[in-house]
């Protein structure tokens, strides 16, 4: 059957995977390599997320073979700097280890740059110093790219929004929160701040053969992180000198934002506790947004910081190395919340971005989901019975047939929901980027909570496929996955060009 993807109703596609399913078994599907290479579908992106550890645990030659033979890979997708350990590090303490690697947590995981800072690029910032103190002198790309080009592999540093406490010269590259205190993220209007991850592209895409970069920022404004999350209304950024300097120069009032957001948070504090106001929770905050537009300007200024840095870093990959492919990771969040959702205009992205990532994760996306929900119904949605909230919200995301409320946590989200996510990405940006649909590989979740299993990483992926996708990108990262799971995401990207 010749069926362009981009051409497949839902209908089509629950009904193919379902049929997938049941006629196949799911081995671990390891191939010589040069029937591997006839058999991957050369047009897509076969991608995963992979740090330093696991090349240093499991030789590299030994990751690369496992990562071809069993999941397809054509593309890596290396973890060059971070200092959270969400992409890079072995498996997260307390979580299961998997089947391959050291069989011990890495309890003294720091982060930084995996690969080499070179100083030049560095001059105009105060982070000068960011090298990764967890292997030595070890250079996760100098390592890997030789290897990975014999192979025809690409390969694409990643890196993203995510500062340690003691990284030299970071302190007054900090936020300020409405509290006055300083923050630990890093404000995305510092001068300095900016630099810096111009460097940093720079350094990577001059410094190495790359194929690609892609920059994560997992944050978002002041407005829908006092909303939409039971952390402390009061610690919401950004409201320091740069912040207060570029709102001026909107015309934006910044005592009334200050104002606002004060009023906002005693509000949210007394929704936490129950306390209804007496016109009640939503037109209270409806009032709050009339009495103070300044809540959603400061919102918008806050983001359109977070989104000038694309610019920045899709200009310093493209003047430094030509051909090399530049794109962003976008946010789970993005899944869950309309108002973050609303913010996230992909045909906007694509102006200075070769691919999007789209954060699709199935699994634990049923009980980020429902954490969401519940933080919505004890806050602005807080009039609703929660079922409520959950039934207004996917009707909003277009979830009608995901698993009921009680049900979320442990049944995880569907494939179709990587399906339907990745087509409206792909009709959103009109060919002008790559839509890659980021796949659930055993991200972790709580225990009791849905784990993931062959089927439903050869169902996400074959989902995404099947939406359009250009590719996808097993996540987040190899030292976290089993193997049959990712060889199930191999079978599946095997086998779809022949579906
Ligand atoms: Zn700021």
């Amino acid at each position: 059957m010749k069926t362009n993807p981009a051409d497949f109703t839902r209908r089509e596609f629950l009904k193919t995977t379902a049929a997938a399913a049941v006629a196949t078994t799911i081995g671990p599907a390891i191939l010589p390599r040069t029937a591997q290479a006839a058999t991957n579908p050369a047009d897509k992106m076969i991608g995963i997320q992979i740090g330093a550890v696991s090349f240093l645990d499991e030789g590299t030659e030994q990751v690369l073979d496992i990562l071809q033979e069993r999941g397809a890979v054509n593309t890596l997708f290396v973890a060059a700097f971070t200092y959270g350990r969400g992409i890079a590090g072995r498996q997260v303490p307390g979580q299961p280890l998997p089947d391959h690697g050291k069989q011990e947590y890495d309890l003294n995981f720091h982060g930084g740059n995996f690969a080499t800072p070179h100083a030049r690029f560095y001059e105009r910032t105060s982070l000068k110093q960011t090298k990764a103190p967890d292997h030595g002198d070890y250079d996760v790309l100098a390592d890997v790219l030789p290897k990975a080009h014999r192979r025809g592999m690409k390969v694409y540093a990643w890196y993203e929004d995510n500062f340690g406490k003691d990284v030299p010269g970071v302190d007054q590259l900090r936020e300020t929160e409405l509290s006055g205190r300083r923050a630990n993220t890093l404000c995305p209007l510092h001068p300095d701040y900016r630099e810096f991850l111009i460097g940093l592209t720079k350094d990577y895409c001059e410094s190495y053969e790359l194929d690609g970069v892609m920059w994560c920022s997992e944050r978002q404004g002041p407005l829908l992180n006092a909303i939409g999350s039971k952390g402390d209304p009061r610690r919401v950024t950004c409201f320091c000198e740069w912040h207060q300097k570029a709102a001026r120069a909107r015309g934006i009032d910044v005592q009334r934002a200050r104002e606002g957001y004060e009023k906002l948070a005693a509000f949210l504090t007394a929704a936490r506790e129950g306390r209804r106001p007496n016109d009640g929770y939503f037109v209270e905050f409806w009032r709050l947004l009339l009495d103070y537009p300044e809540l959603i300007a400061w919102e918008k200024l806050w983001t359109d910081g977070k989104h000038a840095i694309y610019g920045d870093i899709y200009r310093a990959a493209k003047k430094s190395r030509p051909g090399v492919q530049a794109g962003f990771h976008i946010w789970h969040v993005n899944s869950f919340s309309p108002f973050f959702r609303a913010e996230q205009n992909y045909s906007e992205f694509a102006k200075t971005a070769d691919f999007l990532k789209i954060v699709v994760y199935n699994n634990c996306g049923g009980p980020r989901y429902a954490s969401y929900l519940d933080n919505m119904a004890t806050g602005i949605l807080g009039d609703l019975p929660k079922e409520e909230v959950w039934r207004v919200n996917n009707n909003w995301l277009g979830y009608g047939d995901e698993a009921p409320l009680d049900k979320l946590p442990t049944a995880g989200l569907s494939s179709d929901y990587v399906f339907r996510e990745t087509k409206r990405a792909v009709a959103d940006v009109q060919g002008k980027c790559k839509i890659y649909p980021g796949i659930d590989i055993d991200v972790p979740t709580e225990a009791g909570q849905k784990k993931t299993s062959p089927e439903d990483v050869y169902a996400a992926t074959t989902g995404g496929l099947k939406g359009g996708a250009d590719g996808i990108l097993f996540s987040r990262k190899y030292s976290e996955m089993k193997l049959a799971n990712l060889a199930a995401g191999g079978k599946a990207a095997r086998e779809f060009p022949g579906i």
